[in-house]
């Protein structure tokens, strides 16, 4: 067995992996790697696309954002489609001044993994069998790759492998508790080279089902439609969706909409799910490892930047200056903001959506608070707050 020292190992190499990785580099301390993907599939995954001007500032801090800053597409404002009609939420006057960045996950990804090749850093892909042992005390992280087997003896471990993961998994479920929404539906996704149908995101909530307009630059969009659970991606045709989605549109974006051969279609469920605490000893869980939230309020991938934006901070404080400050309010610091996400996007996924349990007395009360949030000043500044991102 090959036997590795490292101070931090990180299991799992999307967003928040990748990122945490970059900003011990950048704070010269030492951590390995260790993803059971190849890196072309951690590449190519196609998944978020907004940036809250927080991640922005994180990407810039960690050295990784020229492409965002040439590519990436500043959005002021979010449309709501409702009662037949849009509504502009001005997110930046709303909040001051700040704003979102359209700028896909796999562009992010694709960005943490050059930087970290051009710096030599050591990462294992394709890493099978992998564990992960005595976290309260001496951790430790084995694993297969190649036929070899490799043992990294470290001071913590980085939980960052997802919602499947085996960090989270690991823990004995008398120190876990977990709390959990399942939604009734999922979201078709579609993405296709066609020019957007509008220049800011529209969110759709119509009789026939939720609908999203999003896209990834002037040339590439993406849509999605609100579809029961049951529904399977085979028996969606580009037609049958570009005809559900002109459905759920209003006439002028029905007429501007442009269709196209799709490049991927997929169905996403939806789901709420929270880990308490989010530190284990000496494992660390973060990103999706610790959290899902419905994608409605685009907060998946963005949380996962807070929470390594916090562990970063914390090691950068142990490995500075000897403090353990940071460690022992890692969760705490995590879980507040994380709530807080997981309340937004629950809300936006219970108001934009159509449940089949809903009752013609909830069907109406939604309407009339959605139609309060959009005529009132302060409920259109909640939604513009908690939408740009609430601070660190
Ligand atoms: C289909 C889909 C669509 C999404 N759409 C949106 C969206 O529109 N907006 C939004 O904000 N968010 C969206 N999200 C959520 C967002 O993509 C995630 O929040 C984000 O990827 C979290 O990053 P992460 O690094 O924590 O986890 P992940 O991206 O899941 O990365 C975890 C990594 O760990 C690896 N791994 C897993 N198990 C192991 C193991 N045993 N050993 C080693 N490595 C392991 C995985 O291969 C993976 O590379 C979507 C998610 C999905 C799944």
């Amino acid at each position: 067995m090959d036997i590795l020292k490292t101070k931090v190992a990180i299991i799992g190499a999307g967003p928040s992996g990748l990122l945490l990785g970059q900003l011990l580099y950048k704070a010269g301390i030492d951590h390995i790697i260790v993803e059971r993907q190849s890196e072309e599939y951690v590449a190519s995954r196609i998944r978020a696309g907004i940036l809250e001007q927080v991640t922005v500032d994180l990407l810039e801090q960690a050295g990784v954002d020229e492409n965002l800053k040439n590519k990436g597409l500043p959005h002021s404002g979010i449309e709501i489609l409702t009662f037949k009609q849009k509504h502009r939420i001005d997110l930046t006057n709303l909040t001051e001044g700040k704003q979102v960045t359209v700028y896909g996950q796999t562009e992010v990804t694709k960005d943490l993994m050059t930087a970290r090749k051009n710096s030599g850093l050591q990462s294992f892909y394709m890493a099978q069998d992998v564990r992960i042992n005595n976290f309260y005390d001496q951790p430790e992280v084995e694993f297969v790759v190649d036929g070899r087997a490799v043992k990294i003896e470290c001071e913590f471990i980085a939980g960052c492998d997802g919602y499947h993961g085996i960090c989270r998994a690991s823990v004995p479920s008398d120190q876990i508790k977990t709390f959990e929404k399942v939604y009734p539906f999922g979201w078709l996704g579609i993405l296709a080279d066609v020019p957007p149908v509008s220049d800011e995101l529209i969110y759709v909530q119509s009789e026939r089902g939720f609908a999203l307009c999003s896209m990834r630059s002037h040339t590439r969009s993406r849509y999605y439609l609100q579809v029961p659970l049951t529904e399977k991606v085979e028996d969606w045709s580009d037609e049958k969706f570009w005809e559900e989605l002109k459905n759920r549109l209003d006439p002028e974006s029905r007429e501007k909409l442009v269709t196209g051969e799709s490049i991927e279609k997929s169905i996403a469920p939806l789901r709420s799910f929270v880990t308490e605490p989010m530190r284990f000893g000496k494992l660390f869980l973060a990103g999706d490892a610790a959290h899902i939230v419905p994608p409605t309020g685009a907060k998946g991938l963005n949380l996962a930047a807070s929470d390594i934006a916090y562990l970063s901070q914390a090691l950068i404080e142990f490995y500075h200056d000897g403090s353990e400050k940071g460690i022992n309010e890692y969760s705490e610091k995590c879980l507040k903001r994380v709530w807080k996400a997981e309340r937004f996007s629950w809300w936006m996924t219970h108001l934009l959506h159509r449940f089949e349990t809903e009752t013609e007395f909830e069907h109406k009360i939604k309407q009339a608070e959605l139609s309060y949030i959009l005529d009132s000043q302060a409920g259109r500044t909640t939604l513009a707050e908690n939408y740009v991102g609430l601070p660190y």
